[in-house]
């Protein structure tokens, strides 16, 4: 995501002194949002106006009988127009008096002209320099305080905090899947959604709490002399609920949610970069912890950070160290054929033990070792399947990171003819993350993959946002039920009804079923009567490594084996 910048000019100017500007200053100043509404303004806009002024008041409220000729030169400032001379009431039955109108950070600002201007600055030279002040604190994109603003409002606090032994919290905010939304949706709809998550924040908000944009998809709350943990736990929960809801953005309704990390000054930290550490720390385990959550940070967290700062360094040499293999889970058609085998990734460390793919690939893909590893997944899957009678497949699970690479298409063709397997005993699984927007290159991808004959299954639908419209115009060949509609198949009425439709569903568009994680008896008994077309799940099979691989297809296909079907007898 691309980063707001604070002016270059106004590398000096501070949110303290725009504060004391228009605390001192004589001139009358206000600043609006998007929405026409004050954000700030000069004590001399409060005092000379004949009722209370409050933040989030309108601009009509403050300024009467604004017409609408004037209401869209307003507009054309917002959007970037250049500053316009205009006449303003205050009050009913007052003179207006002449102002000008700017353009601020995600707002406008209006000074009010008088005759004698402050240190001798003419009109125009007053409206830039306050223009100045608020864009050095404000970021452009959201209207929220920048970075600045945040680094001295915590700073203070902290100060306070520690003199008064007055508590401060920090909660620092980060949207979840916000990079999946901003590499396939785009930057236009990545800004949208930070506009439309700054407001969320915004309105949950009470007095005496302050929200900043830090960078990208990250956003802090400060809240100071509030009673804690209580108030932030509050405040956490109202934000968390706020996320729930889908932003609509271009009629696309677009999931994402929010994770929170907590930390109190003086407790946790007196000097600010140890205090965002720790909430950053915090908001690390609240991620971990299936994201859309909050947590408090502790110094046990200190532990996971290290332990995951050891993992991130160690997997860079994993490839290369031979530490990275693959276990394989059949796939069964019901009754009992063993028609082929998921390929599932793991890393033996040489000090942590095997470590799951969940904890691994998330780190390899902010890294940007997904793409390596994943293509070296394919090939070392299609060497094993090489070794297997010819009957039977081999599925490889996608990462986005691959699928965005914009070279797996070659990469696929490449090892397909390296290793010399039919493509057609290739099957390559996506989740619904990589498939965001129907963009014409995600169809393209797939579709050059169809017509090579690789397959191509849609995995763990039904968690995400199982949109039809992806069964509609992607060429699926199965579509992979995830195990949490599977898991109480058995007793639960409404997950027999979601798979029996889902069954139904797929059946009508001609593409396959496979259930996942089957583990009982009864749920298989279950999903062969509903007509699934196959299943996946330790009641079939655990994953095993490629020798105990070997072993299986040897009990489970001795014909063939004996017969020599086998694309290439390597064993
Ligand atoms: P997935 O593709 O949905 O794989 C199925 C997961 O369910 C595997 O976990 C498998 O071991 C587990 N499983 C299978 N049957 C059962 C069952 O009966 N009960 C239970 N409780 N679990 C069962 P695993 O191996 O930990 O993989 C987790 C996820 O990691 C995979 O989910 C896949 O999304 C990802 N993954 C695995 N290997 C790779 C890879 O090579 N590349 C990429 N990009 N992702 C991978
Ligand atoms: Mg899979
Ligand atoms: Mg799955």
């Amino acid at each position: 995501m691309r980063e707001v910048p604070s002016p270059p000019y106004a590398s000096s100017v501070s949110e303290a002194r725009l504060v004391d500007f228009l605390a001192n200053t004589t001139d009358i100043v206000s600043f609006y949002d998007q929405d026409f509404r004050l954000t700030h303004c000069s004590t001399k806009l409060k005092s000379s106006h004949d009722r209370a002024v409050v933040e989030g008041a309108t601009l009509w409220e403050i300024y009467q009988n604004v017409d609408t000729r004037l209401i869209d030169k307003f507009d054309q400032v917002l959007h970037g127009g250049a500053p316009i001379h205009v006449d303003l009431q205050r009050s009913l039955g007052a003179a207006p008096r002449s102002a000008v109108v700017f353009g601020a950070a995600n707002g406008i600002g209006i000074v009010e002209s008088r005759k004698t201007v402050q240190g001798g600055r003419t009109l125009a030279e007053e409206q830039e320099h306050i223009m100045l002040l608020h864009q050095a604190t404000h970021d452009a994109l959201t209207g929220l305080q920048n970075r600045r603003g945040f680094s001295e409002r915590l700073q203070q606090a902290l100060s306070a905090a520690d003199g008064l032994k007055e508590t401060t919290a920090l909660l620092q905010i980060d949207l979840d899947e916000f990079k999946a939304v901003n590499d396939t949706l785009g930057h236009g709809t990545g800004d949208m959604l930070l506009q439309l998550a700054a407001g969320r924040i915004r309105d949950a908000l009470q007095d005496g709490e302050f929200a900043y944009r830090l960078a990208g998809d990250e956003f802090a709350v400060i809240l100071s002399g509030k009673p804690q943990p209580a108030e932030a736990e509050r405040l956490a929960g109202s934000l968390i609920g706020a996320f729930k809801a889908p932003f609509v953005i271009n009629d696309i309704p677009v999931f994402v949610g929010a994770s929170i990390g907590i930390a109190f000054g003086p407790e946790h930290a007196t000097e600010t970069e140890q205090l965002m550490k720790a909430a950053d720390i915090a908001l690390y385990a609240a991620k971990k912890e299936g994201r859309g959550c909050a947590r408090i940070f502790n110094r046990s967290m200190l532990l996971l950070l290290e332990q995951r700062e050891n993992l991130r360094r160690s997997l860079r040499m994993a490839l290369e160290r031979g530490e990275l293999f693959l276990e394989y889970q059949p796939l069964v058609r019901p009754p009992s054929s063993v028609v082929g085998f998921e390929a599932l990734l793991r890393w033996r460390h040489p000090e942590v033990g095997i470590i799951p793919p969940n904890v691994f690939i998330p780190i390899a893909e902010a890294d940007g070792l997904m793409d390596e590893i994943g293509r070296w997944v394919i090939e070392e899957a299609c060497r094993q399947a090489i070794r297997w009678p010819s009957s039977l497949t081999v599925a490889v699970n996608l990462s986005p990171a691959q699928f965005l690479s914009g070279s797996l298409t070659d990469t696929v063709a490449q090892i397909i003819d390296a290793v010399g397997i039919r493509a057609d005993r290739l099957e390559l699984e996506i989740t619904e993350t990589v498939l965001l927007e129907q963009t014409i290159d995600n169809i393209d991808i797939l579709n050059t993959l169809n017509v090579l004959g690789i397959r191509i299954s849609l995995d763990d639908f039904g968690t995400y946002y199982s949109s039809l419209s992806y069964l509609k115009n992607f060429p699926f060949d199965t579509l992979k039920i995830d195990q949490y509609f599977i898991r109480d198949l058995e007793t639960c009425q409404k997950s027999q009804t979601i798979v029996r439709s889902i069954i139904g569903l797929a059946h009508g568009l001609g593409i396959s079923v496979t259930a996942e994680g089957v583990e009982t008896p009864g749920q298989a008994r279950w999903l062969i009567q509903e007509q699934c077309d196959y299943l996946q799940g330790h009641f079939l099979g655990r994953p095993l490594g490629g020798d105990a691989t070997q072993d299986f297809i040897r009990r489970s296909h001795p014909e063939e084996v004996r017969s020599g079907k086998e694309e290439n007898r390597a064993f």
